[in-house]
């Protein structure tokens, strides 16, 4: 996808989780509890990625992008494919998109990154007077 902004990856916190599992510290059981929307999400939203599952190795892991923002209204919250988010970041001026990798064999899931997508127009009244400030002190 282009045009990602504000880029937060969580492969850091996903490593040191997964280490936590090798290491026997933390059970399947408790990182492995993917809910029956997210698994409904990934089989009808998401897209094979081409990392398989760190902890059963039985399949790949299957991405789900989750999108946020007060401009999407009552799209909030809800998963989306790679389509929709190409569409939609050319109809609104900003909203971001939660990167969720799941295991579809042992229900697995974790964070991969978020980053905020769309045109940059943001028509909120706030926004402009802060930019009319800025212009005004220059
Ligand atoms: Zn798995």
């Amino acid at each position: 996808m282009r045009n990602q902004r504000q880029v937060v990856d969580h492969a850091l916190q996903r490593r040191a989780l997964l280490a936590e599992v090798y290491a026997g510290r933390l059970g399947t059981m408790e990182v492995c509890d993917a809910s029956p929307y997210l698994l409904r999400a990934a089989k009808f939203h998401g897209q094979p990625s081409g990392v398989t599952c760190p902890v059963c190795r039985k399949e790949p892991l299957t991405l789900v992008s989750w999108v946020y923002g007060d401009e999407l209204k009552h799209l909030a919250g809800s998963a989306r494919t790679a389509d929709e988010l190409t569409r939609m970041s050319t109809l609104f001026g900003e909203f971001r998109v939660y990167e969720v990798e799941v295991c579809r064999s042992c229900s697995w899931n974790h964070l991969v990154r978020s980053y905020v997508l769309g045109t940059g127009d943001l028509n909120d009244t706030g926004n402009r007077e802060r930019s009319r400030r800025r212009t005004a002190s220059e």
